[in-house]
């Protein structure tokens, strides 16, 4: 069974679907004003994890991830009064309309993320076409008595009205310190770490509602977009680190007031990523994208791989020198899966899968499973056709590609009988009857089939 860190109760816990063999996991995604970079990435890969064990445990995932492509300010605890929309103001950097603008990077995302094997979300909802189901919840929480409306159409969350505020990020309400700014705490609030659920605006991103005309606040969206694809019983909720506050903290009250009970048993969160010792991030100047990767030579699964070395949990710092070693270790990896390919098959190693699995559990120990993965590479008490099974079922989780090669070593299929005398071979070499042996091999010389013995074991190709 998968466990996992939990921030909230902060300790590692099981993960127990409330559907039984269902997961329902909300992951939040990307907004769409630029490209993610291969730290954003990082954090979808988690989820993209969690997915493929539990799949592997024969749990089915419904998986929503939103895209973000209007509303998003800074952050809107602290974004000022005239903070304008990240989306709305990249496009006029660019020049071109917003919405050309958000669809060219979710398509960007899209791409990304499918060059990393991350299986698509079941929902992938985007905000500026689910306005209705945010002014839905908003209506809700008034109704509730958890928000209220300003007269200038702007529409707050009652913080107070939610006493376990700060549960996951461990910020009280009493210890929230009110932003320092030059013109003071807005007027509209009625306590300081109350936050936008709508804010009043005209022109372009901006839709009709009960309260006026304007568009909603980031946190809301996720609330609601969760809570409509998903229901009110949600089993994991995923994020990096700097989401736990204010994004989820907030989500959380929303969600909660809304239904009266606690909608996300897990949130899990994914650490950051460093590049060359720097946080990776576009306020810091250092961002690397999965096209620069791609335009220095190396594979995209080389940044999953590399990724991979780390527990999500851990800060980790990546380098161009780790990225080229995952590489060469990515290419390494498939050869020799094309090479063992070239032998009979054989019942794959139960002890290395059940430790890669039993790794994979304990909170994704991703480097541990990749030692185990290491560790089969040499273990050459077992024939290549085991070692062959044990990669490319455990490939159904890591998701590496590790058979890109097979079938490209010998250019052309054995021929028919060829395989019969392998098996025949080895089981020869096995008892260590080498007349038999030499034999065998005069025999597939006859057909046409080269054999050279490796320390991994016979391989097999079509004389040219
Ligand atoms: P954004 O598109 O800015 O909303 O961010 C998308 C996701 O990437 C969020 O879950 C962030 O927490 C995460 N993220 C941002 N920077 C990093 C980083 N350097 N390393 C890992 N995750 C990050
Ligand atoms: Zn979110």
């Amino acid at each position: 069974m998968l466990r996992l860190y939990d921030t909230r109760s902060r300790q590692v816990e099981p993960i127990l679907p409330a559907g039984g063999r269902l997961l329902r996991m909300y992951s939040c995604g990307p907004t769409v004003y630029r490209h993610a970079h291969i730290g954003n990435l990082r954090s979808y890969l988690l989820s993209d994890l969690i997915r493929r064990v539990c799949e592997r445990r024969r749990v089915r995932v419904e998986v929503s991830q939103n895209i973000t492509d209007v509303g998003h300010l800074a952050d809107d605890t602290d974004a000022d009064l005239s903070g304008e929309d990240k989306v709305l103001a990249q496009s006029r950097r660019e020049g071109r309309s917003p919405f050309e603008l958000a669809r060219f990077y979710e398509d960007a995302f899209r791409a990304d993320a499918a060059a990393l094997n991350f299986r698509p979300p079941e929902h992938m909802p985007r905000a500026s076409e689910t306005i209705d189901l945010m002014i839905e919840l908003i209506a809700k929480l008034i109704e509730k008595g958890h928000a209220y409306a300003d007269p200038d159409g702007s529409v707050y969350f009652d913080a107070i009205s939610f006493p376990t505020y700060g549960e996951i990020s461990g910020n009280r309400l009493d210890r929230l310190q009110p932003a320092h700014r030059i013109e003071g705490i807005d007027p509209r609030k009625r306590f300081h770490a109350d936050w936008a659920l709508w804010k009043p605006a005209t022109g372009e991103m901006t839709w009709d509602a009960p309260w006026g005309r304007g568009f909603p606040g980031w946190h809301i969206e996720c609330s609601a977009m969760s809570l409509h694809f998903l229901g009110e019983r949600i089993d994991v909720h995923t994020g990096g680190i700097d989401l736990r506050f204010p994004h989820h903290e907030d989500e959380r009250a929303q969600s909660n007031a809304a239904t009266g009970h606690d909608v996300v048993a897990h949130w899990v969160h994914g650490e950051h990523l460093l590049f060359e010792g720097r946080k990776m991030a576009k306020s810091t100047g250092n961002v690397v994208l999965l096209s620069d990767v791609v335009a220095a030579g190396l594979d995209p699964l080389a940044v999953r791989l590399a990724l991979m070395e780390h527990r999500h949990r851990h800060q980790m710092n990546l380098t161009w020198d780790t990225l080229r070693a995952a590489d060469k270790t990515l290419r390494r990896w498939r050869t020799r899966v094309a090479e063992w390919a070239e032998t009979p098959s054989r019942p794959l190693s139960t002890d290395h899968v059940t430790r890669v699995e039993a790794a994979l559990d304990d909170d994704l120990d991703t480097p541990l499973a990749l030692r185990v993965m290491r560790e089969l590479e040499r273990a050459e008490s077992l024939p290549p056709g085991a070692r062959l099974e044990t990669f490319l079922h455990l490939d159904q989780v890591l998701a590496l590609d590790l058979s890109a090669e097979i079938g490209k070593l010998g250019a052309a299929p054995l021929p028919a009988g060829a395989s019969a005398l392998l098996e025949e071979r080895e089981r020869a070499r096995a008892a260590r009857d080498w007349t038999a042996s030499d034999r065998l091999r005069g025999e597939l010389a006859a057909l046409g089939v080269r054999v050279t013995d490796t320390p991994e074991g016979q391989v097999a190709a079509p004389e040219r």
